[in-house]
């Protein structure tokens, strides 16, 4: 019986390796590796010479449909452009009270994932969700255990100075409750009161320019925040996964707690890795995020602390505004986030291995199989046979200017406007599925499905 495809003579990519050989996918799912006389017939024969054959990315950390402003960012135009990025699993949010546009307090956080679990009709890719806890009550705690049964296996509180932002004296007793079920707590960590003082200060200051945002927020805030969330964590045996990872500081808090990766995770982004504070002069207020983007030592931080271990996944944080909201005056009037689903692979490629040297093994690991592991997808981000046919073929050679021109996503503007890279996505396969195939989609929306999440087993 031939098999429905086979990827052949690719550099076929694994969290270790780095070979040529053929990738055959019969029915959604890998069945072999080998040279293309060991594997079966195909119907289909996809020849990938010259390129690299890697898992499809997976992105722990994605914002679609969300506030107000972020009706921009809808499943059916987000999920474009992970697939014409390459990625082909993402977690997004479930929000407390349904929707988190349309709060209902007769709503918990069930509602919010069943909400978002019925986005898969819209979705070109497979996704999940983290269920985040910012009502700080007994109810919240309640309905845990049911949201890990229905295969929602982390959940994040925001330490932070913002309406959904929560109390130490919560996350205490959320990481208690999340250490019984051996879920996972991802925490987002700025220390709220000190950003909520410098925020007042700046504007009765009138210090509205985009490139006094970062000062509003410093590095030493967030390495407090993780201190204090990690002195909790490590009390609880919770496994705790730090979000966002912005600077030098932070980083050597949350490698001081972490004696091996069985307890203590975290991520840091494509662009803490790649962008200096330099680009709120360049952008204004576009490239608002929060924690800020930091210093170029922060940067070499972050390439050290990956390599180290510390930090072991590159996340987007991805999340779209309508431009008018980024256009303003003053940058306490900007919401904090940008897009970034469709770049993230380009450009960390282009970072850490065009320009850093580092492999292309590194580059899956941090990218692919770590994040897979670390929030329980033994089928994704791996080429194993066995596991979902996820794949990307990968030109590292193709070199091209990166443009909001070619954004799938609804975002109109894209903080790597203009920069030049070498790396391009050519095909991505979901589940067997040809979803992106050298400039257009060429599948339906609904071909992602939402994935039911094991609790993952972290060892070192
Ligand atoms: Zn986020």
């Amino acid at each position: 019986m031939p098999v429905d495809t086979i990827i052949a003579h690719g550099d076929v990519v694994t969290p270790n390796s780095v070979r040529q050989t053929s990738v055959a996918i019969d029915d959604g799912t890998i069945v072999a590796l080998g040279t293309r006389d060991q594997l079966p017939a195909a119907r289909r024969t996809v020849d990938a010479s010259g390129k690299l054959v890697m898992p499809g990315v997976v992105d722990p950390h994605v914002h679609i449909d969300e506030v107000p402003e972020n009706r921009a960012g809808t499943y059916r135009a987000e999920t474009r452009a992970a697939a014409r990025g390459g990625v082909t699993t993402l977690i997004d949010f479930a929000w407390q009270g349904g929707d988190r546009r349309i709060p209902n307090n007769d709503k918990g956080l069930l509602d919010g994932i069943r909400n978002k679990r019925s986005k898969h009709q819209q979705s070109f890719v497979d996704f999940s969700v983290h269920g985040v806890l910012h009502r700080e009550t007994e109810e919240t705690l309640d309905e845990l255990e049911a949201a890990v049964d229905a295969g929602v296996t982390s959940f994040k509180m925001f330490m932070s100075n913002y309406p959904v932002g929560v109390t130490n004296g919560f996350v205490n007793m959320a990481f208690n409750r999340i250490a019984e079920l051996d879920a996972v707590a991802a925490v987002h960590t700025e220390d709220p009161s000190i950003c909520e003082a410098l925020t007042a200060k700046f504007k009765r200051e009138g210090r509205g320019e985009p490139d006094q945002y970062p000062l509003s927020r410093p590095d030493y805030t967030e390495a407090m925040a993780a201190d204090d969330a990690l002195q909790m964590a490590v009390d609880k045996g919770v496994k705790y996964y730090g979000v966002h990872t912005t600077s030098e500081k932070a980083a050597e808090t949350i490698a001081s707690y972490q004696e091996d990766e069985s307890h203590i995770r975290a991520e840091t982004c494509t662009h803490y890795t790649t962008l200096d504070d330099s680009v709120y002069e360049e952008r204004g207020t576009y490239p608002q995020i929060a924690p800020p983007i930091r210093k170029p030592r922060d940067i070499e931080a972050m390439f050290e602390h990956l390599e180290g271990g510390a930090l072991s996944v590159v996340s987007t944080d991805h999340s779209v505004y309508h431009e008018e909201y980024k256009a303003v005056d003053n940058w306490w009037e900007s919401p904090f986030g940008a897009n970034s689903l469709q770049a993230s692979l380009p450009v960390f490629h282009d970072e850490a291995v065009n320009k850093r040297g580092y492999s292309y093994p590194f580059l899956v690991r941090l990218m692919c199989a770590n994040p897979a592991k670390t929030f329980g997808m033994p089928n994704k981000g791996t080429l194993e046979p066995g596991t979902d046919a996820d794949v990307v073929v990968f030109d590292p050679d193709d070199r091209y200017t990166i443009t909001a021109r070619d954004n799938e996503s609804n975002s109109t503007f894209s903080i790597y406007e203009g920069r030049e890279v070498s790396g391009k996505v050519h095909q991505t396969y979901l589940r067997g599925n040809l979803v992106w195939d050298d400039g257009a989609i060429v599948a339906e929306p609904g071909v992602g499905e939402f994935v039911e999440r094991d609790l993952p087993e972290w060892t070192q």
